[in-house]
């Protein structure tokens, strides 16, 4: 189990060349469809491919960040809301290029 936070400012990032969206880009890299958030849990939702990033907690105390985006299917209530921290199972995470 990882846990996993919104990207911030991937919103204007295009999907690759050949998928219809990055929902799409999900679906066929993953080989499987895309039936719920998988931040609030809500199944046949209005879902698109969200950007996240792996987080980990400092010896700080804090969430951070890792660089590497990845994308999971997330419903658009959450993909606005932002800053929930959630968590995924690792093969739910399809890397962004
Ligand atoms: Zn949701």
């Amino acid at each position: 189990m990882l846990y996993v936070k919104n990207a911030v400012g991937t919103s204007d990032k295009k999907c690759p060349y050949g998928y219809d969206s990055w929902l799409d880009f999900w679906e066929k890299r993953s080989n499987r469809s895309a039936t719920y958030c998988r931040c609030c849990g809500k199944p046949y939702v209005n879902l698109v491919g969200g950007h996240v990033q792996i987080v980990t907690v400092g010896i700080d105390g804090k969430w951070h960040p890792s660089p590497q985006l990845y994308i999971v299917p997330i419903c658009q209530d959450c993909n606005v809301s932002g800053t929930t921290i959630f968590h995924v199972d690792s093969n739910d995470l399809v890397k962004a290029e």
